[in-house]
């Protein structure tokens, strides 16, 4: 991501006039604490800054960011994000939105901005549960937990966001809780630092309407990864992912060509190509003349 220094900034600067309007204990005045603390940390300009959002009760954290935004359609946060991206790859990009959002409708954009590495950094704010519509099981509902939907448990295996942006080819994965606002921050700021597509899922809990992961089942759940993880090695991530154990921290992070890099390469490639056949073609003019 473009970061762009400012001078020394504050968690203020970057607030709105808006007033999140979330129900009192919701997950998300966490992340946006620690949103707010990121930009802070990075000194990012306002004036260079775009947050995209699709719709659920965390679509709406971009009203809340003094700087560009954009609130799009139902799961097509990314495509919005990633035209912003192609078209002004100077601004600094990031996408908020839910588990629904990103992981239902929003589900083969994601997996398609993991293939394609752009510098763009995505949360994934999971409270696994659809709150805006009133609690119907999302993609990351457990087995055993009844919603409105599905009063007699979820039948459908829930998706685990963190093992698919890394089967998919995130460059940078990560896992955080809302009401860890420090660390959250951290990783957040890490991920915008990143170069390319840099995801964090972050648990989000919805007080109101999921009555089963609920803070203090987070909190029983949670623990930070090994500090021996090595954080380059994929297998390991992987194999992170899939414990039993809930882990939060920096699962991968890997350098990689970013898509704008790949395109200026293969433009590059096709015109040198073209030009080496045209010589040889002419050569073979000369040659029959
Ligand atoms: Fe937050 Fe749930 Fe209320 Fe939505 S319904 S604002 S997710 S607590």
């Amino acid at each position: 991501m473009t970061t762009t220094p400012l001078r020394p900034s504050t968690c203020d600067q970057y607030k709105s006039q808006v007033k999140p309007t979330w129900c009192p204990g919701c997950g998300d005045f966490g992340v946006l604490k620690s949103v707010y603390a990121a930009f802070a940390q990075l000194e990012l300009d306002p004036d260079n800054l775009v947050a995209v959002s699709g719709i659920g009760c965390s679509g709406r954290l971009p009203f809340f960011i003094d700087a560009y935004g954009f609130h799009a359609l139902h799961g097509r946060a990314l495509p919005a994000a990633t035209g912003i991206k192609l078209a002004r790859p100077d601004l600094d990009v990031i996408v908020l939105g839910g588990d629904g959002d990103g992981l239902a409708i929003g589900a083969g954009h994601f997996v398609n901005a993991c293939r394609r590495n752009l510098d763009i950094t995505y949360i994934i704010l999971n409270n696994s549960i659809y709150g805006l519509t009133k609690g119907q099981a999302s993609p990351t509902s457990s087995w055993s937990m009844s919603t409105k939907t599905a009063p007699h448990g979820s039948s459908e295996q829930p998706v685990n966001p963190i093992a698919l942006a890394l089967v998919c080819g995130a460059t940078f994965v990560a896992r955080g809780f809302s009401s860890q606002n420090k660390q959250l921050a951290e990783l957040i700021a890490q991920a915008m630092a990143h170069k390319g597509f840099a995801f964090i899922e972050v648990f989000s809990p919805c007080p109101t309407f999921n009555k089963f992961n609920t803070y203090e089942y987070y909190r029983n759940e949670i623990q930070p990864l090994p500090e021996a993880h090595d954080s380059h090695n994929l297998p390991d991530a992987l194999r992170y992912a899939f414990a039993p154990e809930t882990y939060l921290g920096v699962f991968y992070n890997s350098d990689q060509a970013m898509l704008n890099e790949h395109t200026e390469r293969i433009k590059t490639g096709t015109s040198a190509d073209l030009e080496t056949r045209l010589n040889a073609l002419f050569d073979s003019f000369a040659a029959a003349s």
